[in-house]
């Protein structure tokens, strides 16, 4: 008599008639194996029914320190800023900035949780190591804001 004529529908389904009751949520079932028993709305046959819930838990690292280490920074790129972000009439916009207001940097980022670090390196250091880079971004401004001073020490 215990039969289970429908397993695992998104609604309860009448084992009798087949009738599928919207609103199952409305039979008070609320945890994993609660069990109920419901009147068919249709054939008006007694029947019980019981919720069986999946659980699907998702997961995201946290920084380092929050768990009381210390992080494993790996460099991973150099980081040139030749703008800078301002407010022009109520808009938040990108600004070029003359040549000694640039910014130089290598980016660092933790093995362990993915956080990124901006280190600041003086622009001898910058172009000693990494010149490819500073001539092609040094050369893509000029072309894009000739009207921007080439202030040259
Ligand atoms: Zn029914
Ligand atoms: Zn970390």
């Amino acid at each position: 008599m215990s039969d289970i004529e429908h397993e695992y529908t998104g609604e309860v389904v009448c084992p009798y008639c087949g009738y599928e009751h919207g609103d199952s949520w409305e039979y008070g079932m609320e945890h994993d194996g609660d069990s109920t028993e419901i009147e068919c709305c249709d054939c008006d046959k007694k029947f019980n029914a019981t919720l069986s819930v999946e659980y699907n838990y998702s997961t995201s690292k946290i920084n380092c320190v929050d768990n009381g280490k210390k992080h494993k920074y790996k460099f991973r790129t150099n980081h040139m800023s030749q703008k800078d972000l301002k407010t022009v009439k109520g808009k938040i916009e990108w600004i070029p900035l003359p040549q000694d207001k640039w910014k130089y940097n290598e980016i660092f980022k933790c093995e362990v949780c993915d956080e990124e670090e901006y280190r600041k390196i003086s622009r001898e250091k910058y172009i000693e190591k990494y010149k490819d880079d500073y001539d092609y971004l040094y050369a893509a401004f000029y072309k894009k804001y000739p009207e921007i001073g080439d202030i040259v020490e």
